[in-house]
């Protein structure tokens, strides 16, 4: 049976049919444009990354929300805001199959959002603390480190206004980036409310419209459509004209400027670093009072004196895990295009998508990003562990045995290394000495016939026989053994480390 199915499975896809034309079959299939895949070696750097934001997020008391890819179009628009560039050109937007219009979701607070108010979570003690990662959609221009389907993580803190709350979610996202190591600034601005945002807009556009002829035809744009977002432009010409812009905080109201001070009281209390940013806007138009964004500092390389496996490692993956990261390598000026992440209040938005008020705060945070910088710095995140034990055989009876061997071992919890089809001992052995296993247990004629097991401890290369039925208890020990002698001389290992 099994070989007339395989036989079946030869012939089909080259018979042409009528819905797949045998010419259109031919053509392989290519990643879009902007997308990338995530390849098994990277996949500690992903791993390493949720397991941060799942520790971070339990120490504070956040329970995880997972929010379909998909919603309704209006969701995005009415959160997001209609004057925007995710709206206007970046939102990946479909008809369903019953003409109603849905998107890809370009971030991660509308879900959220639409999640609190559908569940009622209004009836829960408030406020409702929640986080997030996964994919995201945007159709941005291509460009180095960013992608059409990003990912990101966020915290949510929805129900509630007092300022410690904001203070609170300062220092959650600043001790994040502080712990994995990257050395970054907490960047700190507010820009009121919607009416004192209202004021300062009017003298902004005010302050442009004289300079108008200064501004690049974006900015000309924007000046119309979103006059904040005058303050995000990267062209020389419109940086300049920054330097003497109004700044927010000194037109909020009464009760806009004491939230904002009492926010940075407790941040000075719990000692968290932060640099004022007067220009910081955030480019969403739910935003309100305090804004916020993460800088990574400014990189400057420096030939460090590397041991010789690190740089043997580096040649390997070079080609590339570190491709993007090795070539960018001249230092950037930190501004928010180069932003690790952000956010800030949100106070209406519950409100604006139909809920009962509910004043809340976020931030979400760019993965690919992160990962550059990580990989840009050399941060150790702990390398991935190899298998402890590499089970191999000579000969096709050894063989049977052996794959006997492996399945027991495996149940038993052992992590096992193998190579079932090769025959040789010296190919079996190279891969085992590549994967950086402890033990190999090896089978050949001999011990066959005798009812044992040859066992390589790889780091000395003595051998000894052990009878087969012993072995599992063997390893134990030896294992047991091992971990005691690799402690002693180095400590420090966890990739988890906290300070
Ligand atoms: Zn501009
Ligand atoms: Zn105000």
């Amino acid at each position: 049976m099994p070989y007339k199915s395989r036989e079946k499975s030869k012939i089909i896809p080259n018979k042409p049919t009528e819905d797949q034309p045998q010419e259109k079959s031919k053509k392989t299939p290519q990643l879009l444009r902007g997308m990338k895949d995530i390849l098994p070696e990277d996949q500690h750097y992903w791993d390493f990354i949720s397991r941060r934001v799942d520790a971070t997020a339990k120490t504070f008391g956040f329970g995880r929300i997972v929010t379909p890819v998909l919603e309704e179009t209006s969701l995005f628009v009415r959160s997001v805001g209609k004057e925007t560039d995710i709206i206007e050109k970046e939102m990946y937007t479909l008809d369903d199959k019953h003409g109603s219009s849905i998107s890809l979701r370009p971030e991660g607070t509308a879900g959220v959002v639409r999640a609190y108010i559908e569940h009622g979570m209004l009836n829960r003690p408030q406020p409702v603390k929640m986080f997030y990662y996964g994919p995201f959609f945007r159709h941005d221009r291509p460009q180095a480190g960013r992608y059409r389907q990003f990912h990101q993580f966020g915290f949510e803190i929805i129900g509630d206004k007092h300022p410690v709350l904001d203070a609170q979610m300062l220092m959650m996202t600043y001790v994040f980036y502080q712990e994995i190591g990257l050395p970054i600034s907490l960047q700190v601005n507010s820009v009121g409310h919607p009416e004192c945002r209202e004021d300062y807009k009017k003298v902004l556009v005010d302050y442009y419209k004289k300079r108008k002829n200064s501004l690049c035809e974006d900015c000309k744009n924007r000046l119309q459509k979103n006059p904040l977002r005058l303050l995000d432009c990267k062209e020389s010409d419109c940086q300049v004209l920054m330097q003497d812009a109004p700044q927010t905080v000194d037109y909020l109201c009464e009760e806009c400027n004491e939230h904002f001070v009492s926010v940075l009281e407790h941040l000075d209390g719990l000692e968290v670093p932060y640099v004022l940013n007067p220009r910081l806007v955030r480019g969403l138009d739910y935003y309100s009072n305090t804004a916020f964004e993460i800088w990574p500092e400014v990189y400057n390389p420096v030939e460090e004196d590397k041991d010789e496996d690190e740089e043997n490692k580096e040649d390997k993956d070079g080609e590339n895990a570190n491709e993007e990261t090795e070539k960018n390598i001249e230092p950037v000026k930190p501004s928010s295009q180069s932003a690790l992440g952000g956010g800030g209040r949100y106070d209406y938005l519950v409100e604006e998508l139909g809920g009962q008020p509910a004043p809340a705060i976020g931030f979400a945070g760019g993965i690919e990003r992160l990962i550059n910088e990580i990989k840009m710095r050399h941060i150790d995140i702990g390398q991935p562990t190899p298998p402890d034990i590499f089970v191999a055989q000579l000969g096709d009876e050894a063989r049977k045995k052996i794959l006997k061997l492996f399945s027991e071992l495996r149940k038993s919890g052992f992590q096992i290394a193998e190579s079932f089809s090769k025959n040789g001992l010296k190919p079996q052995m190279e891969m085992a000495n590549k994967l950086g296993v402890k033990f190999t247990i090896i089978l050949g004629q001999k011990e066959l016939i005798d009812g044992t097991l040859l066992i390589r401890d790889m780091e000395s290369g003595l051998q000894e026989t052990v009878d087969y039925d012993t072995i599992k208890d063997e390893l134990k020990k030896r294992l047991a053994n091992h971990g005691v002698r690799k402690n002693s001389r180095s400590t420090n290992r966890s990739s988890d480390n906290l300070s």
